[in-house]
């Protein structure tokens, strides 16, 4: 009965668009309403689940972590390091939400309710990540990316930090625009699509009804890897507002990520595996940013040489 069958699947879909736009949230750097429906006290708890996870299973990696980690000489240097950029990306963050605010958006702010933690683990990958509510971990091995490239990781990577900040940037970019929590809702969204159009299916043709399947489950990968190269580009463009705010050179970002953009496939980091968008989309962004970036740059901190 075609019509029975139908009926089901329409009533499922309204339902998921009742759902759909009655969770909405203001997103202050895309102008736009998102759709969400993990909170942020939700996504700071699970935030800091992983990261607990993640610094138990690395041990002694843990740079200055206590227990059985070193925390002197290079270790400290390098933990100190990214806990000042940390820092000066902290307050950054802080100042732009409180600017956002100032200018109209009604969004919940999310800098002041982090609980920001940085911590290095001493790694060859060259890795990088800013969990919700502000955890952040910085692995050794993106150190010489971002450093004097010269395929060692030494301190003297960590003479010049304006790279590092780039990276650090864009992932607290990601953690302040909600990008995991929105990332997940939509997946389980798509999810509950894929159910009520497959309880509508019921009796169609078994053959027929796996290749709706099939074309669903396709449109909603293509669909959720468009949305993370999307937040790559907004992530990117966090980053670099963030970069200028602590008066880090915002010029260095482009070549950071033309640097990334070199690493092999094996050793790239599993964010940069699919999701990062291509390197002339990104380079033709930074392009287009600068401008802006240079002078509010130079507004605050000074005249670039
Ligand atoms: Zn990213």
């Amino acid at each position: 009965m075609p019509g029975g069958r139908f009926g089901v699947i329409i009533i499922g879909l309204i339902g998921l668009a009742v759902y759909y736009f009655s969770n909405q949230q203001v997103n202050p750097y895309s102008g736009k309403k998102e759709f969400n429906t993990i909170s942020i006290e939700q996504a700071t708890k699970l935030g800091a689940q992983s990261y607990v996870q993640m610094l138990r299973q690395e041990g002694g990696n843990v740079i200055c972590g206590g227990g059985t980690s070193s925390c002197d000489g290079a270790g400290r240097e390098v933990y100190e390091t990214v806990n000042e950029i940390g820092e000066r990306l902290r307050i950054a963050a802080i100042e732009m939400e409180r600017d956002y605010l100032q200018a109209g958006y009604d969004f919940q702010l999310v800098a002041t309710e982090f609980d920001w933690t940085f911590n290095v683990i001493q790694s060859e990958q060259p890795n990088a990540f800013c969990l919700p509510g502000g955890y952040v971990a910085v692995y050794t091995g993106i150190l010489d990316i971002t450093g004097n490239y010269d395929k060692r990781v030494t301190l003297d990577d960590i003479s010049d930090v304006d790279k590092l900040a780039v990276v650090m940037g864009h992932e607290i970019g990601h953690a302040l625009a909600h990008h995991g929590a929105k990332r997940m809702s939509n997946a389980r969204l798509a999810q509950m699509g894929t159910l009520a159009v497959g309880v509508g299916l019921g009796d169609m043709d078994p053959g027929q009804a796996q290749m709706v399947r099939q074309a669903m489950g396709m449109a909603a990968q293509g669909g959720l890897m468009a949305f993370s190269r999307d937040h790559e580009t907004e992530a990117d463009k966090i980053g670099l507002e963030l970069l200028v705010r602590a008066c880090y050179d915002p010029r260095e970002a482009p070549e950071l990520w033309q640097r990334m953009g070199q690493i092999g496939g094996g050793q790239r980091p599993p964010e940069w595996l699919s999701t990062h968008p291509a390197s002339e989309t990104r380079a033709n962004n930074f392009r287009r940013w600068m401008p802006a970036a240079i002078e509010m740059y130079e507004q605050r901190c000074g005249r670039l040489s």
